[in-house]
Order: structure tokens, then sequence, then C-alpha cells
């Protein structure tokens, strides 16, 4: 891992306790990586933090060391809670602390997450542990148990809180944030910023600081491909493009709807599982559309710009331009699809003659100059087709059944036939919800949703794809 910035990035910079920094040592963590430079000179003077920092950025030591630093062992009751999407995440984040408190005696950290018998956790919770790490439908079932008492928390951390509203564990995440006192410290670690992260920011969180440790530069991981085509062999290079590539999400752009919908129909007849999203897809198809889209579980969308303009999915690897568009800032809103959240991108377009004149402008607004490739010809050979790795499964049942995220991964892994991380994001709307899976577990889930009853209701199961 890089560090940040050599002159500030020494743990010893900071005042973090003597145990602490032996442990640190003892890990051979020799410099903060940048998301613990940035954030704990700001927490560890007890401040709130948005933080934008995904897995493998150091953010469990960034949030584990402002925990522990202020610590007070003797102390019988639970001092800080962290709420994560996953059991297996949770499981991770406890195995960190407790590296970092090993030479700080008597910390109690306790995991709490479905699918472990409760008798145990009730157990352990008389013990009052300092620390709490754990999912949030086992928080909120031992909270209206009685069995959980958060009033000495004094520090807050949602890890991962994207993924966690993308789950659906919003109403229980505010239940949960509702018995924390008020008077608290709130971390909220995030990879991504919806315009739901920055509403739970604003009603939980005191005038936080905003990090964002990505690099700003919103096109400079983008690579961009440009081929020579003719609208006779239009299809085929663009199938050479996918062949080339492989890429696991691919968005294409057309600029009419027509376009899009025959597009989408060639893409299926060569044998590519392909959607596509354009004005007269009624609200509910458009969603569905959306979702398959964002699970992975279908491998190209053919989109028109206005039909794009609600798509909200991080990772896409690769953006085709199957038709230039008339104005050259459509091309940069087109291109910023693809390279999100810190991810490599790649855009590629196909040029017709009658288009090279767009394609000069778009050069002059990007200030680049960039070449016109031919496509080479054995490329454009031979059979090849995209499926995508995931499946999305629709149910009958959605927050009017008061149905949760947590029933639904509870009841997948119950039998432990299903890991709790083959399964993907679940949506859960008013009437139904949707559950994106490896397609290796689609088979075990239908099964399973098709045979039990959730909140005492027998549920119809769907494969999408
Ligand atoms: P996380 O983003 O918290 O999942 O951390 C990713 C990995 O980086 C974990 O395996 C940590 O043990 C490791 N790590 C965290 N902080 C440091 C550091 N300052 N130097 C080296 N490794 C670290």
């Amino acid at each position: 891992m890089e560090p940040h910035n050599p002159q500030s990035s020494d743990f010893s910079s900071l005042s973090l306790r003597a145990e602490l920094l032996e442990s640190l040592n003892l890990l051979g963590y020799k410099k903060m990586t940048a998301v613990q430079a940035e954030s704990l000179p700001i927490t560890l003077a007890g401040k709130d933090i948005l933080a934008q920092a995904e897995t493998g950025s150091g953010k469990t030591a960034a949030f584990g060391l402002r925990m522990l630093n202020t610590l007070d062992s003797k102390k019988y009751s639970t001092q800080s809670l962290v709420i994560c999407p996953t059991r297996e995440l949770a499981d991770q984040v406890s195995i960190e602390i407790r590296q970092l408190a090993k030479f700080m005696p008597n910390i109690k950290v306790l995991t709490l997450c479905g699918g472990k018998p409760l008798g145990a956790q009730l157990n352990s919770l008389k013990r009052h542990p300092h620390i709490i790490v754990g999912t949030p439908g086992r928080i909120l079932q031992h909270l209206k148990k009685g069995s959980l008492n958060l009033k000495d928390t004094s520090t807050l951390v949602l890890d991962e809180a994207d993924r966690m509203l993308s789950m659906g564990f919003i109403d229980d995440i505010e239940f949960i944030i509702q018995e924390c006192p008020e008077e608290r410290q709130t971390l909220l670690f995030s990879a991504t910023y919806p315009e739901e992260i920055l509403k739970i920011s604003s009603s939980y969180q005191q005038q936080p600081t905003t990090l964002t440790i990505q690099s700003s530069a919103k096109t400079a991981n983008i690579k961009q491909k440009f081929y020579h085509a003719s609208r006779d062999d239009r299809l085929e290079k663009l199938n050479a493009i996918l062949k080339e590539f492989r890429p696991e999400s691919t968005l294409i752009f057309c600029n009419q709807k027509a376009q899009a919908q025959q597009l989408q129909a060639d893409l299926i007849k060569i044998g590519h599982h392909a959607l596509s999203l354009h004005g007269d897809l009624e609200q509910f198809d458009r969603d569905q559309t959306l979702i398959r889209f964002a699970n992975r579980s279908t491998s190209i969308l053919v989109a028109t710009d206005v039909a794009a303009r609600g798509i909200d999915v991080e990772k896409i690897e690769l953006v085709v331009n199957y038709e230039l568009p008339a104005e050259a800032e459509t091309y940069i809103h087109r291109m910023g699809r693809t390279g999100r959240a810190g991810h490599e991108g790649l855009t590629a377009s196909l040029v017709l003659p009658s288009e090279e004149y767009r394609f000069k402008r778009i050069m002059k607004l990007l200030k680049v100059d960039i070449h016109i490739d031919s496509m080479p010809v054995q490329l454009r050979e031979s059979v090849f087709k995209l499926y995508p790795p995931n499946t999305t499964l629709f149910i009958n049942s959605g927050r009017k059944h008061k149905i949760s995220a947590g029933d639904i991964v509870g009841a997948l892994t119950a039998t432990k036939e299903i890991s709790g991380d083959s399964l993907g994001k679940i949506n859960i709307l008013e009437n139904i919800s949707y559950i994106a899976m490896e397609n290796t577990s689609s088979k075990a889930a239908l099964k399973i949703l098709s045979e039990i009853r959730i909140k005492g209701r027998k549920i119809r199961v769907k494969k999408l794809n």
C-alpha cells in the first residue's frame, strides 16, 4: 500500500496511546495510508467525517485507532459501535480491531451478525463489550429485545454506508442511530456519494469534514479509442470491440430510440445478453432494466442520452458510442459513466465518415489529439458471446409486506449452501424486491425462496435472466 505524504504520514506524529503504536509496529504498518493520514487528525480531535474510501484503503485501522485511542477499559459499557453491510466485513473489521488492541488489556470486541445463534450473543452481551461490530438486522434485534444498550456509545461508525443503503438497510440503520446518544461522534465511510448518503450525513452528523481520497481528475483514468466504421460494418466492429475487451458491463449509446431498440435486437441475435433503455419504457420496466444492469445480470445496456440520465452504476468497464453525439459535451457526459469510484475506464467510439466533423469537435473540446484507428481484420472474425456473471431474482414481496434485506439474506444463507459473499444488492421496493447473486447460487436460491415463508407469507420468485 502506498504511503500518503512522507512528511506527515508517520503514526508517531499523532497523539496515539503507546499500546497502539506498539501494535502498529508489530503489524508492520510503517506509514499511514491516505485515508488514515487525512482522517485521523480530524477524528482524534472528536470531529465527524464523511470519508470516501474503499475496501483496501486502510479505512478499518483509520476508525479502529480512533475508537481505541480514547476507550476506557475499566468502564463496562459499549463505547463504540460499527455497523457493516455483511457478516464477512463485520468479521474482518473485528479481527483488525482485535489486532490493533493487542497490547490494551481486557478490551472486549463482540461481533453481532445474523446466522449465528442468539444465545451465545446474549451471554456475551451480559459481559458488556466495549466495542460492537455487526450487521443492521441483528443489532436491531438485540435492541428490540433489550439485550443491547447503546446509551454510552460515543463513537458510531457506518462502514460501506452506500452498500448498506443499496441493500435496503436504511430503516434499520435509522432506528439504531436513534438509540445512540445525541452527543456522539459519527464516522461515515462510503465508496460512493449518492444522494441518500448525503441525506444520512446531514441528518445524523455534526458539521462533518468531507474527505475525498481519490483523484478528482474525472477523465484521467479513462482510456479513449476511436475506430473508423461504415453503416454496413458497424455491428461487426462493435462485436470486435466487445471481443477484444471482454467487459462485464457495457453501456452503448445511440442517438435515437429506434436505433437503440434495433441494436439491442441485433446484439441478441448474435448471442449477447443485452437490454435497452429508451423513452418508451414504462417506469416499472425502466427500473427493472436499471436494476438488472447494475446487478451485472445483463452484459450490455443500449441507451439513448435522455433515457440514460438516471443511470447511477458504479462500475461500467466500457462505454461505447455506436453513434457520435451531435454535441461534444454529450461525449464527455457519456464517457463519465465509466472510470467511476477510482476504477479504470474505457470508452470506444465508432466514427462514420459523415461523423468526422463531430470527432474533430470532441478533440477540440478535450484539447487532445487522438487518432481514429482502423480495426484489425483478425479481430472481426469468429463467433463470440457475452454472458453476465450474475443473476437477478424477483420476488413478490416488498416494504409493504414488512420484508427486510436481513430477512432475505438470513433465509438464503441459513442452510450454508449459499454464502453471503455470493449475494449482491437487494433492492426492496414497495410491493416487490430484487436480489442479485452470482449465477452459481441462483438455482439453490430459487429453491429456497420458493419453499419458505418470510414474515409468515409464501412468496413467488422468478429468475430474470
Ligand atoms: P481495509 O481498507 O481496512 O480493508 O484495509 C486493507 C488492508 O490494509 C488490511 O489488510 C490492513 O491490515 C492493511 N493496512 C491498513 N493500514 C495499513 C498501513 N498503514 N500500512 C500497511 N497496511 C495497512
